[in-house]
């Protein structure tokens, strides 16, 4: 949106108060996502009397679940974009901003939308990490799941298309690109290719510049060898495996209508272990599923304890219209869901803590992100088995750049440049996060 927005014309900013035309990109997910999406529209809302504001959008996943709904509950509201519109936003834009042309309206089609390569793209966030979206929707049929009811089946976009994006990026300066879609391991299935991912992933490894290549949301299924020796040998694929795998019950996991059971799920974290070395490994849980026992929960927090993952999500059940677990009648009530949740988060940072410690005295290739917004004197990166927003830092002490040659003493402008690669010695750390000392300086 922000890339048609610029190229037709539009100019951006990042004061709401100076803006004529608020756009809310929404998320339908779950029940805290729909809230804080419901709370930025309301909070907004004022911008129309305090702000030069004159337009108020919804756009994204909620307006396109709720549709006429927001629009008839939310009166702020001038117009409410579905996904499938997302390419038609400066027309949006600019009709609402001509009094005659003037109407609160639903923009709304089923979501075929798709970008590629020719779309025009604008970037926030760091210049040498992005993300580039390879498929949307999903052919899945998880029971607590709105988001095929929100995003469709899945289209995958063509290997070419991806690959002609990633080279652009590339000569823009990307370092890190991350793939994300609903459902990546099913990456290309649409598009009758065969180990679609793999397919891509080897394309994607050729485009010069680029040094790491994450794939986000990997199904824990039809994971092969193929790709497993992909990761372990090819240097450019981040040893980083994100897979979602929502319980580890099997009562649960059929309940969920998600596919293999606990020993299938074991059996492929292993052979991920064994064929990836050194891999780190992030997944997701849902707790408070319909049905979830204390005997099925205390079963999900010893896999956790006996995993040792890098990295564990874990998000409260909501209902959620349209989905099949809202008929399941024996919900879990909330005060359980949430003990269960922060148990299993405290469990994972004990965790996550140890791992840290035993990385003291490693050292490690570390992405410069830039000066740490956190504390003064202080760099930030992220090895790979850190993505970047979600997982923790490497704090980079300013002292130990400052006796290098590029280095200056004045620490008013940032001593490592972000977006190179430099080896860090661990030095502490911390829950999620760890400390560093520079070794040595890029080559690049
Ligand atoms: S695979 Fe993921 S996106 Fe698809 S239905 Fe299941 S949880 Fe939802």
């Amino acid at each position: 949106m922000l890339g048609t927005l610029v190229t037709e014309g539009f100019q951006l900013t990042d004061d709401p108060q100076k803006a004529e035309v608020v756009i809310v990109n929404t998320c339908g997910f779950i029940e805290e996502a729909k809230q804080e999406s419901i709370n930025t529209i309301l909070e907004h809302g004022h911008l129309k009397k305090a702000g030069a504001c004159r337009v108020l959008i919804a756009a994204g996943c909620l307006a396109q679940r709720y549709q006429g709904d927001l629009l008839k509950e939310l009166p702020e509201l001038d117009a409410v974009v579905g996904t499938g519109e997302f390419g038609r936003i400066a027309e949006i834009c600019r009709d609402l901003l001509t009094p005659k042309k003037r109407h609160r309206r639903l923009w709304m089609s089923q979501p075929p939308y798709l970008y590629d390569e020719l779309a025009p793209r604008m970037r926030l966030g760091a210049p040498h990490s992005t993300y580039i979206k390879v498929a949307e929707g999903c052919n899945r049929n998880c029971a607590f799941c709105a988001i095929p009811l929100m995003r469709g089946k899945q289209r995958s976009r063509p290997v070419e298309s991806i690959v002609a994006e990633a080279k652009r990026l590339a000569h823009e300066g990307v370092k890190e690109i991350n793939l994300i879609s609903q459902d990546t391991i099913n990456y290309g299935v649409d598009l009758g290719l065969r180990q679609g991912l793999v397919q891509l992933l080897r394309e994607l490894v050729t485009v010069d510049g680029l040094r790491w290549i994450r794939p986000f949301y990997l199904y824990p299924q039809q994971v092969t060898d193929d790709l497993l020796d992909l990761y372990a040998g090819e240097e450019k694929i981040t040893k980083y495996i994100d897979m979602p795998l929502q319980h580890i019950n099997d009562h649960m996991l059929k309940r969920m209508h998600r596919l293999g059971d606990r020993a299938a799920i074991e059996s492929l974290v292993h052979r991920i272990r064994t064929r990836i070395p050194g891999v780190s490994f992030r997944t997701a849980f849902i707790v408070g599923f319909p049905g979830e026992t204390d005997a099925a929960y205390d079963e999900l927090y010893e896999y956790v304890e006996q995993s040792q993952f890098d990295r564990v999500a874990a998000f409260l059940y909501s209902d959620e219209e349209g989905t099949s677990a809202v008929e399941f009648e024996d919900k879990v009530e909330r005060h359980v869901m949430d003990e269960r949740r922060n148990a299993l988060l405290s469990l994972q940072e004990s965790i996550a803590a140890a791992k840290g410690r035993s990385r003291i005295g490693s050292v490690l290739d570390v992405l410069i992100d830039g000066r740490s917004e956190e504390s003064d004197g202080v760099q930030e990166g992220r090895h790979e088995g850190l993505a970047p927003d979600i997982d923790g830092v490497v704090y980079i002490d300013e002292e130990s750049t400052a006796a290098t040659p590029k280095a200056t003493s004045e620490h008013t402008v940032p001593l490592l440049t972000a977006g190179t690669f430099c080896k860090i010695e661990i030095t502490d750390a911390a829950s999620f996060d760890l400390v560093g000392r520079l070794v040595t300086h890029p080559a690049n």
